[in-house]
């Protein structure tokens, strides 16, 4: 890893990899991918779901103390989104830069550079490829600090609209389909909602959403924006043990019947699944149905690692309540 001197101080909710690429744009605007390489070991190209990339060292160590790592970690990427659901050793791993050898109280071995790491299943997701940025955040964003830039809030899988604004998030040009899928080479959101490509303005659209779409972008934000410290994510309990409890609730503890009632849950599921308009999450929703990415059987013995876009649907179907921020502030 080699060392860089200078990092721009990140806005208001970017996300680190667009303050890294708008720094490797002041240096290399023409040809910025080989700036990339040497500062990394690995691959790094900088896809919109990684719950971990190693250039938010980088960034911390050219902060030298002035900005956190855990900072960076809990203000500008998605780890806080993730880590409620995440097993506690990649937790460990990332928080700590340590990996455990042979269970929690054995050795630990501390590691220089922790390896990226892609959320659950996201190429089953249908926002999980092009960044994404809101039209009117990003017209505020110019007037405001003088260039647009790569929120972390809208790359969440999970948000359809922007959280201040309700518009869509946008994702690729309505007109040539042009997308940044990877920010390497395009450090922020088209200036003045320009199509880099063909010239096309993108503009502000507004959609309907139901009260249970709604539900699950307002606890994907409390997850993004969880209070207490990184290691005890906030929402951990719900997320990790609110399936199973929400599930024991409604079969009111009758273990024999356990695997009818699940049965018949999870038909009601993907009915509801339908109905509420949440395959638009998904690219192909009859493969997710079919091949039990979604399933309750798997998510009573054990939901360490699912998406959390995942757990929030099947909580909000079996009406568990989410746990109030009043409390923790
Ligand atoms: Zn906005
Ligand atoms: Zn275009």
């Amino acid at each position: 890893m080699s060392k860089v001197s200078f990092m721009p101080t990140p806005f208001d909710g970017e996300h680190f990899a667009g303050v890294v690429s708008r720094k490797v744009t002041l240096l290399d605007s023409s040809n910025p991918k080989p700036v990339f390489e040497r500062m990394l070991s690995e691959d790094s190209s900088l896809s919109n779901q990684r719950i971990y990339h190693p250039l938010i060292d980088i960034a911390a160590n050219a902060y030298e103390g002035s900005i956190s790592r855990e900072y960076l970690l809990r203000k500008h990427s998605l780890f806080p989104y993730y880590s409620p659901s995440m097993h506690f050793r990649d937790v460990d791993k990332i928080i700590n830069k340590r990996i455990r050898k042979g269970g929690l109280w054995k050795r630990c071995e501390f590691i220089e550079q922790v390896p990226s790491l892609s959320a659950p299943l996201c190429r089953t997701l249908s926002f999980s490829l092009a960044w994404r940025w809101c039209p009117l955040c990003a017209i505020e964003d110019e007037k405001r600090v003088g260039t647009s830039y790569w929120h972390v809030e809208h790359q969440l899988p999970s948000m359809i609209t922007c959280s201040k604004h309700a518009c869509e998030l946008c994702e690729s040009c309505n007109n040539c389909g042009f997308s940044s899928i990877d920010i390497r080479i395009m450090a922020t959101p088209p200036t003045t909602n320009k199509c880099t490509k063909c010239g096309a303005i993108h503009r502000a659209s507004y959609v309907d959403l139901n009260g249970h779409i709604t539900w699950v972008q307002q606890a994907s934000m409390d997850l993004l924006n969880s209070p207490g410290m990184l290691s005890k994510p906030y929402f951990e309990h719900v997320m990790k043990r609110g399936i199973q409890s929400g599930f024991s609730n409604l079969n009111g503890g009758r273990i024999r019947e356990q695997v009818f009632v699940a049965a018949r849950l999870q038909q009601d599921f993907v009915a509801w699944f339908f109905e509420h308009g949440f395959e638009r999450f998904f690219h192909e929703p009859e493969a997710v149905i079919n091949y039990k990415t979604l399933s309750l059987e798997k998510a009573l013995r054990n939901v360490n690692g699912w998406h959390p876009l995942f757990v929030l649907m099947w909580l909000r179907f079996l009406a568990v309540e989410w746990p109030s921020l009043e409390i923790a502030a």
